[in-house]
């Protein structure tokens, strides 16, 4: 495992790092076997959120005497100061520790989010204060909408940039690498198998390697997952033919007719959280369908709300029929919920 700097914020980091949803899973042991063996592998970036449930704790109760061996992120949702500040007290407490490494605004896509993040008594002072108090080192941001995620680069304000980066979802190397490279900020890749549409570890790594200075953040369920992974950055990484051939092939099956959160679609004028649940049966998957029907409540409820007026349609630059494919994932999610009732 290469260590590189992360950026131009002082932090030294693992080439690869670890993403906390899949841990959420997990029952209490089997995380700590997963982050441990992690960690064993040379992993020193673990990136988790306030959102992702216990994923904070059990990172905490894994790294607590290893604290200055590892480089910890998290995030928080909340646009107001004082929700921010709450939340990251509680995101302290739990990972047992007095200080975050990269403490990130959490999916600022909108102008609504970033208006509201930089108001009078939004989220913005609240971190500021934080990290003049030694409780952040680094202030980051995390986004899925690529002209927002440019324009927060451009703001300066930031270290770091988090953005989704993978070989079907590659748009991020372009504007907004460069101009995060240009500032010295750190570079983050969520969903390096694009929310579970790549299923081939080898070339989905063999295409992100090509960018050194980009940290991917993969999630892990198991030590046997970690080994796998880890054991790709131990052999060269050269993308031949037939990777580009078989990239091309993801490219093709999977078409216009999956959800790249870009959230172009937004806001539903009635409610509808569309994003959120067009991702319902990759969460589903990733997550236990009795877990994902918790954490994606307030989002899948929300469908029921739709009058199918085809605003979002005409919104969506990938043409996605989201009506039906937002029934389809409702009727899954409604059985699912049946299922964990019974
Ligand atoms: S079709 Fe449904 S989800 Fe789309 S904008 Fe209209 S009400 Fe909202
Ligand atoms: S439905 Fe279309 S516009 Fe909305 S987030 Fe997904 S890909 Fe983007």
């Amino acid at each position: 495992m290469k260590y590189i700097p992360f950026g131009s914020t002082g932090l030294t980091v693992s080439e690869l790092g670890f993403g906390g949803i899949p841990i959420i899973r997990l029952d209490e042991k089997s995380a700590l076997a997963v982050l441990h063996r992690a960690y064993e592998a040379g992993i020193t970036l673990y990136d988790t959120a306030n959102l992702y449930r216990d994923s904070e704790r059990k990172i905490g109760m894994a790294f607590a005497h290893l604290r200055d061996k590892v480089v910890l992120a998290t995030k928080t949702f909340r646009r107001d100061a004082a929700g921010a500040t709450e939340q990251l007290e509680n995101s302290l407490r739990v990972m047992k520790t007095d200080y975050i490494d990269l403490y990130q605004l959490h999916q600022i896509s909108q102008d609504e989010d970033w208006d509201k993040a930089t108001a009078a008594g939004g989220v913005l002072k609240a971190v500021v204060k934080a990290k003049e108090q030694g409780k952040i080192r680094c202030i980051g941001v995390t986004s899925h909408n690529l002209a927002m995620a440019v324009k927060l680069v451009k703001t300066g304000l930031f270290g770091s940039i988090q953005f989704p980066f993978n070989f079907i979802e590659d748009a991020a190397k372009g504007e907004l690498h460069s101009a995060a490279r240009e500032r010295g900020m750190g570079i983050l890749a969520m969903k390096p198998f694009a929310g579970g549409m790549i299923d081939n570890a080898r070339i989905a790594f063999a295409f992100l390697r090509q960018y050194p200075d980009v940290l991917v953040l993969p999630g892990f369920d198991s030590p046997e997952r970690v080994d796998e992974v880890v054991s790709l950055y131990q052999q060269p990484h050269t993308v031949s033919d037939a990777d580009i051939q078989r990239m091309e092939r993801y490219h093709q099956e999977l078409g216009k007719q999956f959800c790249r959160r870009c959230e172009y679609c937004q806001p539903c004028p009635q409610g509808v959280m569309i994003t959120s649940a067009m991702g319902y049966k990759v969460i589903a998957a990733r997550m236990s369908p009795k877990v994902a029907v918790e954490f994606t409540k307030v989002a899948m409820e929300s469908v029921a709300q739709c009058t199918e007026c085809r605003e979002c349609v005409d919104r969506c630059p990938y043409d996605l029929p989201i009506p039906d494919m937002l029934k389809e994932h409702y009727g899954l999610y409604e059985r699912h919920k049946s299922e964990s009732l019974s």
